[in-house]
């Protein structure tokens, strides 16, 4: 029998959504399932008994926590896909709106990071969720220097002296081979307390990490704490809000 899915957004800019709608293997996983709930593309209110539940978006109003404990009550598996849903995401950085991942108010059974998540990840996944198989062994458990291209000899004569949050605009070029760690360059660098699994994009194209996959580990405070130990930051980067935590605030909190 096909598993029934249930596909719900929250309060988010629906590009987790539309990454699943875009990839390559969404025609075979509409053949594969059978969709009971997703407000995005049809017209269903009622929320019935499924298999997995996908949840987008971070929760900002009290109806959507209704909505979610319906969610939990009908479904085997609930799954957080996006940084909004499993962190807070940006949003939580609004001194005006809450924004609270879906493990505040219910049970999940596991996050799919990013943000929005990297295709592959997501597919792969989709897949595994769509077979009965746990997607735990997917999801990075180290961070992101762990395989970044620029790593190098990152941990000797590290730079410490931390100066500027983005490259100078004629430096932000493709990597090289003798591009250098961002850190090594005074440029934060968030690659040390964030989730490898993004394929480096961002690195890849010459801006360093800013933490969109979320923190590493439940230790997000400590791993924090220890990192801006290894580091001077300039009064000038000290200024800035949130700058360590800017997708994962609620996170950070606790
Ligand atoms: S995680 Fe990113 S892409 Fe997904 S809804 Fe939130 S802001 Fe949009
Ligand atoms: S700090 Fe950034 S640039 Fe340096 S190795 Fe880590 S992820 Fe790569």
């Amino acid at each position: 029998m096909k598993p029934k899915i249930l596909i719900s957004s929250l309060t988010g800019c629906s590009g987790c959504i539309s990454t699943l709608l875009s990839l390559d293997i969404f025609p075979q996983f509409l053949e594969r399932t059978k969709i009971i709930y997703f407000p995005f593309i049809m017209d269903v209110e009622e929320i019935e008994e499924c298999d997995i539940a996908l949840i987008e978006g971070c929760v900002s109003e009290d109806s959507q926590v209704n909505l979610l404990k319906k969610i939990r009550k009908q479904t085997k598996k609930v799954y957080s896909i996006g940084t909004c849903a499993g962190f807070g995401g940006i949003l939580s950085l609004s001194k005006k709106r809450i924004a609270e991942p879906v493990s505040k108010y219910i049970e999940i059974d596991g996050v799919i990071p990013g943000c929005p998540p990297p295709s592959k990840l997501l597919g792969n996944c989709l897949i595994k969720l769509i077979e009965n198989r746990e997607i735990d062994v997917d999801i990075p458990k180290k961070n992101l220097c762990a395989t970044c291209p620029l790593r190098g000899e990152a941990e000797e004569n590290f730079q410490t002296k931390i100066t500027q949050i983005n490259p100078n605009p004629e430096e932000i070029i493709p990597v090289e081979e003798d591009t250098e760690c961002f850190l090594k360059r005074g440029i934060l660098c968030l690659g040390p307390i964030t989730r490898d699994g993004c394929e480096h994009v961002c690195i890849k194209e010459g801006l360093p990490c800013e933490g969109c996959m979320g923190p590493v580990s439940k230790s997000f405070f400590s791993n924090t704490i220890n990192f801006i130990s290894l580091i001077h930051l300039s009064k000038k980067i000290r200024n800035y809000d949130g700058i360590f935590y800017r997708f994962s605030k609620p996170t950070f909190k606790r």
